[in-house]
């Protein structure tokens, strides 16, 4: 249930509500996650940046974009990871994205906020980068951020002459890695026919990364000169595998059914058809797609994964924090399966336990709404108001909704001890919501 029924109730919104209407956030799954981060690793090596401090996350968005804030993770909208075809069109995405970073092309005055370092500053950086990315901005994040209109217009947006380097820089990588960078080339033609339509028409990846004729032309003069034969991707799995769970997450579950068996491997289809099948309320028959799935990577945490969120859906919340326990084991560094065991301890009545595996989730990845949300419920049961407060203060900072966030923080340190370190995080979100 963690993310699925999350899922599910953001898909209705998908259907149901224009753009600019839709909740500008992250989808977070553990597995999908792992499966980018394999994509991207080899792309992330050739740049000389280390695979294991720079986080691919998905932003919850159907109109293609990528962008970096910092240093450390480089976000891609689910729009633009489902459009790719083959594993080197993300991967040059990843690549390009990867140069901005390795090139010191982040707008400094980011990098000066080190904002990112507090979920209450990552929110506020994150809602106001994606909402200005998307054309959706929230006035209010711009405000707080000391950006006016024109600000606004260069905060992401990288110069003509960044667009170069990278290019460059990403074809070098893709050579490097041993990956066709004919990849670059597919990818940008994506956009290419939107280079004609008015600024509003066209995906926002074409504001934060300027497309001109000339960009395009470029890359396919280097690609033209490339002669190098290519084995098959390596990356070719997880990419197929992050593409299948993303799309049993967003599209139909009719859309998903007709198509599984097309997957490349055996296991993927089962686990696409079980998120499918859950989503149309089957989830005896899903369960019985994540036993065929289970059977063919038995130790796979991130199967795990999904068979406890599953489990948690059928209410079966003990089976599912087992479950839940057994996946984290195998897979120490994914905070996104501990949240999901802290959800089921809750479920199951164990908030001791549940506040103490959450706290160790929230540790780990503070980027994470939902884990805010059960750990403010868990409080609250345990009858730590302040605590409550300081987490749903930080919960709201995450969404970018700065007034919500200011009223509970101010509960926060009515409640805390003064100079504490939980106080101190209510003081972080003071200083983030009220700098407007
Ligand atoms: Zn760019």
């Amino acid at each position: 249930m963690r993310y699925l029924k999350h899922f599910c109730v953001l898909m209705m919104a998908v259907i149901t509500l224009p753009y600019t209407a839709q909740a500008q956030g992250l989808l977070r799954d553990a597995d999908i996650e792992y499966a980018l981060d394999q994509v991207a690793k080899p792309v992330l090596q050739a740049a000389g940046l280390s695979p294991s401090r720079v986080r691919i996350l998905v932003v919850d968005d159907m109109k293609m974009n990528a962008f970096v804030i910092d240093s450390k993770q480089i976000f891609v909208t689910a729009g633009l990871v489902l459009k790719t075809e083959t594993p080197e069109m993300l991967q040059s995405v990843i690549a390009h994205e990867a140069a901005h970073i390795a090139n010191g092309h982040i707008s400094r005055r980011l990098q000066n906020m080190r904002a990112t370092q507090t979920a209450a500053g990552f929110g506020l950086v994150f809602a106001a980068a994606a909402g200005l990315a998307s054309g959706n901005a929230d006035v209010t994040t711009g405000l707080a951020l000391g950006l006016n209109a024109s600000a606004k217009r260069v905060f992401l947006a990288h110069s003509r002459s960044e667009e170069a380097s990278a290019d460059q820089a990403a074809y070098k990588y893709m050579k490097r890695a041993q990956l066709n960078p004919l990849g670059m080339q597919q990818t940008l033609s994506l956009f290419e026919g939107q280079l004609n339509l008015t600024t509003q028409r066209q995906d926002p990846y074409i504001q934060s990364h300027p497309l001109s004729r000339d960009r395009l032309r470029a890359v396919e003069t280097l690609i033209a000169s490339d002669s190098m034969a290519y084995g098959q991707n390596p990356s070719l799995y997880w990419h197929a595998r992050a593409l299948g769970k993303l799309s049993a997450f967003i599209r139909g579950p009719d859309w998903t059914l007709q198509r599984a068996d097309k997957s490349v491997t055996k296991d993927i289809a089962h686990m696409r058809k079980a998120v499918a099948l859950s989503r149309q309320g089957k989830l005896d028959q899903a369960l019985a797609e994540m036993d065929k799935a289970q059977a063919l990577r038995p130790k796979d945490p991130f199967l795990m994964d999904l068979r406890a969120e599953l489990l948690m859906r059928a209410r079966q919340f003990k089976a599912s924090a087992q479950t839940y326990a057994k996946a984290a084991a195998l897979a120490p560094n994914a905070p996104l399966i501990l949240a999901g065991q802290g959800r089921a301890l809750l479920a199951s009545g164990d908030v001791r336990a549940a506040q103490t595996v959450l706290e160790t989730a929230r540790s780990r990845d503070f980027r994470n709404i939902r884990l805010h949300q059960d750990l403010a419920v868990a409080y609250g049961k345990l009858g730590n108001n302040g605590m409550a407060s300081v987490v749903t203060a930080e919960r709201y900072a995450l969404q970018g909704k700065l007034n919500d966030a200011k009223l509970h923080a101010n509960r926060a340190e009515a409640l805390l001890p003064r100079g504490t370190p939980a106080w101190q995080r209510a003081q972080d979100v003071l200083s983030v919501a009220s700098n407007r």
